[in-house]
This record gives structure tokens, sequence and C-alpha cells, in this order.
């Protein structure tokens, strides 16, 4: 499948700097032509060339809408300062942080995919983004993190999935026996 494939290229931070919710819609809208192929600023130009290649079209500078290819990052919070309010777990799209409310949180290194989606939720701004010394997104090496970045994204949308459905079910298991009572 085709989308597989272009999937397959995206460097899996889910930092939805392309415009769509990640990077398994960006592979889709791609597939389907309803999407530039300059999109993705941590792939940057490498990955542009590797889907200009796969989908037969013309290689695009990156659109500075989407932002600017750098290094990859990483985020460190500053553990003196985090007041424990949790907001950040929400934001992960791959559980990278950890912590329990009112207590410090931090960050799993090789989990943390540097997509900055956790810096605008916290309230004392107590996360910072550090660049590290890997290589880059679009690097040839990049892909085991990628592939632990797809998995670890793809579990937690499961569990939330699951969590849903169990909520679903608890309500109308609740409405059934409230049903009951007034019979
Ligand atoms: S890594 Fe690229 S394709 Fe994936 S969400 Fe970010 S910008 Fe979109
Ligand atoms: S810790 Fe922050 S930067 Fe790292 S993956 Fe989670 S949301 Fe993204
Ligand atoms: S949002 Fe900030 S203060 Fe709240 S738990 Fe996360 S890092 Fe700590």
């Amino acid at each position: 499948m085709l989308a597989e494939r272009i999937d397959a290229l995206l460097p899996q931070t889910q930092c939805r700097r392309c415009g769509f919710d990640g990077c398994r819609p960006y592979a889709e809208a791609l597939a389907h032509g309803e999407s530039a192929l300059n999109r993705c600023p941590p792939g940057g130009r490498a990955v542009i060339a590797q889907l200009a290649a796969l989908l037969g079209r013309p290689e695009l500078p990156l659109d500075s809408d989407c932002g600017q290819e750098g290094p990859q990052l990483m985020a460190v919070i500053d553990e003196q300062v985090c007041i424990g309010c949790a907001r950040c777990l929400d934001d992960c799209p791959t559980d990278a942080i950890v912590g329990a409310r009112k207590r410090m949180h931090s960050v799993i290194a090789e989990d943390c995919s540097g997509c900055e989606l956790c810096l605008p939720s916290c309230p004392v701004d107590c996360i910072h983004m550090v660049a590290l010394a890997t290589p880059p997104h679009s690097a040839p090496q990049r892909e085991p993190r990628a592939v632990r970045y797809r998995r670890l994204y793809d579990s937690r949308r499961a569990r939330l999935a699951r969590s849903q459905a169990d909520r679903r079910d608890a309500l109308r298991a609740s409405l059934a026996q409230d049903g009951a009572s007034a019979d």
C-alpha cells in the first residue's frame, strides 16, 4: 500500500508540523495526491528527495510555513521547577514523560521524538529542548528511532482507544442500571 511505503520514509516524530495529525495522516494525504511533499521539517531535504523519488514528483524546497530543518531535539524537564501538574503527559505522542500527579516529571530520553508538543502545556515553562549529537531524522541511521516512535505512538493510541471504550461501557452499564432501578 502506497501510504505505508510513504509512512516508512517519515521520521515519526508525530510533531504535526506538516499540518496533519501525525505522520500517518500526512502519508495518507500524500498517497491520495492531497498534499505537497515538502511539509516535513524533521525529515528535511533528504526525506523530500525520498518522497519525490517514490511518488515520481519533482523535489521542492522545504515549506518554511511548516518550520525549519534542524538537529534532533530532546525535551528535558527542570525537576526543581516542575510542579507535577501532569499536563504534559496528555500531549506527549510517544508517552516519553513519566511522573505522577504532584510529583516531579522526567523524560525518557530514548522515547522522546523531540516533537515539542509538550512545551505549550507546561504552566511553569520548565521543559526545555536540547539538541542531540545524534544523526538528524533524515539520515539513514534514523530508522530504528522512527520504528521505536511509531511503535510507542501506536501503543499510546491503542491504550487511549481502550480507555475510551471502557468509559463508554461503564456509562452504558450505569444507564442500564438506572433504567432497571426506575422500573
Ligand atoms: S515528522 Fe514530519 S510527517 Fe511526521 S508529523 Fe512531523 S512534520 Fe508531519
Ligand atoms: S517529551 Fe515532549 S518533545 Fe519529547 S516526545 Fe514527548 S511531547 Fe515530544
Ligand atoms: S507540565 Fe510542566 S510542571 Fe506540569 S508536570 Fe509537566 S513538566 Fe511538570
